[in-house]
């Protein structure tokens, strides 16, 4: 402790609390950005909906059933027995050159051709977001994102203090002419624009796909308008029928930031995801990453390396690719089968997420409580917006529940916003 001046022991319930000094006005001295930090409303539902009464179709929780707990426990424990001395001690910054390497043939999958000296592991693809946004945020720059677009990604760019412009999509995701748009409305009332952000496979939240030519056309109005591309791919090899396009890095490598992870592939809970950086960039990524992390886990980046180099990982991305889409099916029959007709929504390929709009006059904010009554939780519309819109839209998850809980949640859903719609005699 740095000084005992002013200590003094609270008793409190317990623990006991150690005070060193007043601690009343902590919220007037915060930095403005911690000013903006506010829970996601996912993470306020999350407590809710893990009630094991309601079927959530809330959060995005990988679905860990398909994962042999068994293999995983060996290839730890054979880990620990013979590498020990290397997994439990700190690494490099930018992430464990084994790694790197076996990264390099995950990406190749997707097209993509790269030098694992380009690529900086972090902690999740979370952490890559932070990263990328410290080193490029500025106070009131303009971020571009998709419309809607990833929570967590909105929650970091507020956090720097981004000004965020969503950009229209429809049911081949994001629209190059209103990319065009955006850009010329923006950089006419003089502002800023750092980079364009957005997830081309099997969209958070809106679960629809890229098409190759639209991927071609956006990196040529990027390239031209010098905007930076960060490409977020946690979905891309969970498509149900075929592959998805070559990523958008793979004809890029010098204006595509590519972010992947295996929180989808493998498990969340080891925290390991990537970027792969433009050459000029690596220095400062791994620099900032240093500086929030030290280094990323030894432990959980050698975990993943054994079990890419000794189990067969790509018939687990296929078992993991069954079993969402034995979910999806589920959720879009029941859609189909209980949804007011006046409803629409996404039919995705792939990934875990579907996106559902209700006739303008329903809030599904306000609808949440009904929902939660009726047993069945989902996110609104407006917590992938940065500006409040959205409020007559949900995304559905699908990953979690069994098919049949996924079609009971539904069915319950369904019922929720028929009565609303009857009450306010909505056709
Ligand atoms: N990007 C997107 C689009 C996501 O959906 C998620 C997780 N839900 C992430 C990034 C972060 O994933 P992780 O940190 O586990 O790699």
């Amino acid at each position: 402790m740095e000084s005992g001046r002013n200590l003094r022991v609270v008793k409190s319930d317990s623990p006991v609390r150690i005070h060193t000094g007043k601690p009343e006005n902590l919220p007037e001295r915060l930095a403005n950005r911690a000013l903006g930090m506010k829970a996601s409303e996912i993470r306020s539902l999350f407590a809710v909906a893990s009630r094991p009464e309601i079927v959530s179709l809330a959060g995005g929780m990988p679905n860990l059933s398909a994962l042999p707990m068994e293999m995983m426990a060996s290839v730890t424990q054979k880990l620990i027995l013979e590498n020990g001395a290397e997994a439990l001690q700190y690494g490099s910054g930018q992430g464990h050159p084994k790694l790197r390497e076996q990264i390099c043939d995950v990406m190749a999958l997707e097209g993509i051709k790269a030098h694992p000296d380009d690529v900086v592991v972090t902690t999740g693809s979370q952490q890559a977001l932070d990263l990328i946004s410290r080193i490029f945020i500025d106070p009131n720059d303009v971020v571009l994102v998709e419309a809607p677009s990833y929570v967590g990604a909105l929650g970091t760019f507020k956090q720097y203090e981004a000004q965020v412009v969503h950009v229209a999509m429809d049911q081949d995701g994001l629209i190059p002419s209103a990319l065009k748009d955006a850009i010329a409305t923006t950089k006419s009332a003089g502002r800023k624009i750092k980079f364009l952000y957005l997830i081309p496979n099997y969209q958070n939240p809106a679960g629809v796909l890229l098409p190759a030519d639209r991927r071609t056309e956006i990196l040529d109005i990027c390239r031209e308008e010098q905007i930076l591309v960060v490409e977020d791919n946690p979905y891309g090899l969970l498509g149900f029928d075929k592959p998805s396009p070559n990523a958008m890095r793979a004809s890029d490598s010098e204006n595509v930031i590519y972010l992947g992870t295996f929180s989808k592939t493998i498990a969340p809970g080891l925290r390991i995801g990537w970027a792969l950086v433009p050459q000029s960039l690596k220095e400062k990524m791994v620099i900032a990453s240093e500086s929030s992390i030290l280094c990323p886990s030894n432990f959980t980046q050698l975990v993943i390396s054994s079990y890419l180099a000794n189990q067969p990982w790509r018939d687990q991305i296929a078992s993991f690719a069954k079993l969402y889409k034995d979910r999806r099916d589920a959720a879009l029959s029941a859609l189909d089968k209980y949804f007011p007709k006046s409803a629409t929504w996404t039919k995705p390929g792939g990934g875990f997420y579907i996106w559902v709009t209700l006739p303008p006059e329903i809030d599904t904010n306000a609808l949440m409580p009904k929902a939660i009554a009726a047993k069945v939780a989902y996110v609104p519309g407006t917590a992938f917006y940065a500006d409040g819109f959205g409020s007559w839209s949900l995304r559905i998850s699908y990953c979690h529940p069994t098919p049949e809980r996924i079609t009971e949640g539904i069915k319950s859903l369904a019922g929720v916003i028929k009565t609303e719609m009857e009450s306010r005699q909505i056709n």
